[in-house]
């Protein structure tokens, strides 16, 4: 038995950093931030969690976040429709699984946003 717990990788869906969670066979996903007044259903998630906590089985794990994370969430914010903010690191499992991109680099995402009369966002 591994006691160690896999990581939790993030990635973006729709505008929102998310993991899946890292049990086996739970297949629950989970916001990476917290609302900024949890007790409004619409306030902005601000607040990164220093871990991954399961709502659905419990589990906690680390969460693996990309080095570039600022600069992927400024280029995909400047989308205007939210359901083309989306990110996947290379290889993660439910990309390979649904046979959406993964592993783009900044320049690629920047790439995308012009390719939609998007402006591509600088990039330190
Ligand atoms: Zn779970």
């Amino acid at each position: 038995m591994n006691l160690i717990a896999a990581a939790a990788r993030a990635y973006v869906y729709s505008g929102d950093w998310v993991a899946d969670c890292p049990r086996i066979g739970c297949g629950s996903v989970e916001h990476l931030y917290e609302r900024a007044n949890p007790r409004q259903p619409n306030s902005p998630r601000v607040a990164q969690k220093p871990e991954f906590h399961c709502s659905y089985c419990g589990q906690t794990a680390p969460i693996d976040w990309p080095a570039q994370l600022a600069e992927i969430t400024a280029i995909l914010m400047l989308r205007p429709v939210p359901h083309t903010r989306n990110w996947y690191p290379q290889d993660h499992d439910t990309a390979v699984r649904f046979r959406v991109p993964h592993g783009q680099s900044v320049e690629q995402l920047q790439e995308e946003n012009v390719e939609h009369g998007v402006p591509a966002g600088a990039v330190n």
